[in-house]
């Protein structure tokens, strides 16, 4: 029963978490589906998928994060860039430069093996 809790209290400050920073589950469902969608019709190119990619800029470069915070043991910060799922976000969806997303994907495969974080949650 406890660990239970404690499972569904993690799920729910992770989901916290992304409702936080802007990129909500369901945001990057919608996303998802619609890329599938858009691949078969790419003619097609709605307003709402322009909205999406338009907002690009890497939180580490424009708050000049040093690369130090980046690490393993600092789960609060990589949690934030994981699905509730477990999965590591995409870069086209967290806006990452390809440097710190590289350095972000390397920290969560640490915390992971130190079951810091989940493989997959579910
Ligand atoms: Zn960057």
């Amino acid at each position: 029963m406890s660990e239970e809790k404690i499972k569904e209290m993690e799920i729910e400050n992770l989901e916290k978490k992304v409702l936080e920073s802007a990129v909500t589950n369901e945001l990057i469902e919608e996303e998802i589906k619609k890329e599938k969608e858009d691949f078969g019709q790419s003619a097609q190119i709605s307003d709402k998928k322009k909205f999406f990619f338009s907002k690009k800029v890497c939180k580490f470069c424009s708050k000049q994060v040093e690369e130090s915070a980046i690490d393993y043991k600092n789960v609060d910060l990589i949690k934030r860039f994981t699905m509730p799922s477990g999965r590591i976000l995409p870069r086209r969806i967290s806006g990452n430069c390809a440097r710190h997303q590289k350095l972000i994907a390397r920290e969560i495969k640490k915390a992971r093996i130190i079951a810091l974080l989940p493989f997959l949650d579910r």
